[in-house]
């Protein structure tokens, strides 16, 4: 596999950083993960702008601009032949060379990092035909859930605990309501009207659900943000999460109560076909 490196295109044996990188000893970093469809880039401005809001969040500026973040995108998927799959992208502070928590000094060149994984399948995933089954656990990551930082040691955790109690993901809750997944943002179906949580710093602002909402807007569907409940999940008539890597994916068991008929519902399975329909055609 081809990686990227500051501005190089590396064997990824060949793709070396320092220990004292900020990103490795103090996860003082940013992330972005752009889906690959048909071998091109799924909501492509929308990681962009989520990447330097983030890393502004942090005090950082961005290191590329957005022709040069696309040129470098655009190289990986070619240059590793990816027809479906990811480009994962890391800015991190760089190496001050002493470790100390006060930031580097501003002229501290960044390490950016790229790399792409191949998902053969990722549109046609046969898990959207028969859904997702989710536990919830409480949310204890930090208050600034809008930045995308590296910092996932938490929601790995949850997903460690969902697999040991045997389901796929794990929804997170917080003062008695739902924040959002893992990876992923969170909605239920109840009455034909789509349900989930407004924008803050509560929760990670998706590209995949900002995409959505507009095109379920679009479809005259009724959108409702606002928080809601683990019961009120359990007795929606369907749950679904949104990920750049999942697209729409249906969310058919939660805390162990199958919702409605226990399979992927008709909303769901329509947002998932419009998602893939539109963000196709905007794919660049
Ligand atoms: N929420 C969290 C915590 C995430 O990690 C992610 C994606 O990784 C999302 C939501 C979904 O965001 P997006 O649609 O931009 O992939």
């Amino acid at each position: 596999r081809t990686v990227y490196l500051n501005g190089d295109y590396l064997p990824e044996a060949e793709a070396k950083v320092s220990i004292f990188d900020r990103g490795f000893v103090m996860g003082d970093g940013v992330y972005e993960v752009t889906s690959v469809l048909d071998g091109r880039l799924l909501d492509f401005a929308g990681h962009m702008r989520r990447l330097t809001r983030s890393l502004a969040e942090l005090g950082m500026g961005n290191p590329l601009t957005d022709d040069e973040w696309l040129h470098a995108h655009r190289q990986l998927v070619t240059l590793n032949d990816v027809t479906e799959g990811m480009v994962y992208l890391q800015v991190t502070r760089g190496n001050p060379g002493d470790r100390d928590f006060a930031y580097p000094p501003e002229d501290t060149p960044q390490t950016v990092v790229m790399f792409t994984q191949s998902k053969p399948g990722l549109a046609d995933n046969p898990q959207a035909k028969t859904g997702i089954r989710v536990i919830s656990i409480p949310d204890l990551r930090w208050h600034r859930r809008d930045i995308k930082t590296v910092q996932l040691l938490y929601p790995s955790m949850a997903k460690m605990e969902a697999k040991h109690r045997g389901v796929d993901d794990a929804w997170f809750t917080e003062d008695g309501f739902v924040t959002e997944g893992t990876s992923n943002n969170t909605y239920i179906v109840k009455d034909g009207r789509i349900v989930t949580r407004p924008l803050s710093n509560d929760i990670l602002h998706g590209i995949t659900r900002a995409s959505l909402l507009r095109y379920a807007a679009e479809a005259q569907m009724q959108i409702e943000e606002r928080p809601f409940t683990i019961a009120e999940a359990q007795a929606a008539d369907e749950a679904f999460l949104t990920s750049a890597s999942a697209f729409v994916m249906p969310v058919v068991e939660v805390d162990g109560v199958a919702l409605g008929s226990g399979r992927p519902g008709p909303v769901a399975t329509r947002l998932r076909e419009i998602y893939l329909e539109e963000s196709r055609k905007s794919a660049v």
